[in-house]
């Protein structure tokens, strides 16, 4: 499996790793929610291990960000504490699981196992008219033809396909695919529409990316 660890204790960090790839596991670590972030927008992790507490973000606001942004992957949140709320409030964030800290190395593996099987070991594929958005090969795929995409077309491309047919504002495609606090191009988002356009042109593709004017972009299945 490739697992992703969000969590800013060192140790804690360095004994899931060790123990994770022992057991034939490719694992990243991670220490904070910014960077845990760009992570998932550029890898198809099968599961991550999210702690409840990081230095720039709680776990469950973390975890709605990327539920909204339609990323599905399966997450254990560990947490110091075991209450009650705590536990609902993890699990309507969004968690699957939930375990608390200290925790058995062995309990963790064995549910983040459970998470994978329930979830069928990967993320679904989203499909927009004739075309699909493969996550893990992370390509634009219409019957036997591919289009490769960089880590940021893909973040927007599912943005696009989690929405279909829905106006998205350049606002939202920012925050959710450059962060709240990108202070590059402002037309940066004119920019990767376009390279989308091209590249579902180049799969002769019905699907694409319309402008609505002064609002925002549409992903259709046909134009
Ligand atoms: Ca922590």
């Amino acid at each position: 499996m490739k697992l992703l660890v969000v969590e800013d204790e060192a140790k804690l960090s360095r004994m899931l790793q060790r123990g994770l790839t022992e057991e034939g596991h490719q694992v990243d670590v991670c220490a904070t929610g910014e960077d845990a972030f760009e992570r998932l927008a550029q890898v198809p992790y099968d599961a991550v291990v999210l702690d409840w507490s990081l230095p720039d973000a709680d776990g469950p606001t973390l975890l709605r960000r990327w539920r909204e942004r339609g990323d599905a992957v399966p997450v254990l949140m560990l947490t110091a504490r075991g209450t009650t709320g705590e536990k609902v409030a993890g699990l309507r964030a969004g968690a699957d699981d939930y375990l608390v800290k200290p925790f058995d190395f062995d309990e963790l593996l064995a549910r983040l196992e459970a998470l994978v099987r329930r979830s069928g070991g990967r993320q679904s594929a989203p499909v927009v008219g004739d075309v699909t958005l493969d996550p893990r090969k992370r390509c634009l795929r219409r019957g036997a033809e591919e289009a490769g995409l960089t880590s940021r077309e893909y973040a927007l491309a599912l943005e696009f396909f989690t929405h279909p047919g829905e106006v998205l504002s350049r606002t939202r495609l920012m925050s959710s695919v450059w962060g709240l606090d990108f202070d590059g191009q402002p037309n940066v988002v004119e920019v990767y529409v376009g390279y989308l356009r091209t590249k579902l042109q180049g799969l002769g593709a019905a699907t694409t990316v319309q402008t609505v004017r002064g609002v925002g972009y549409r992903l259709v299945g046909a134009p």
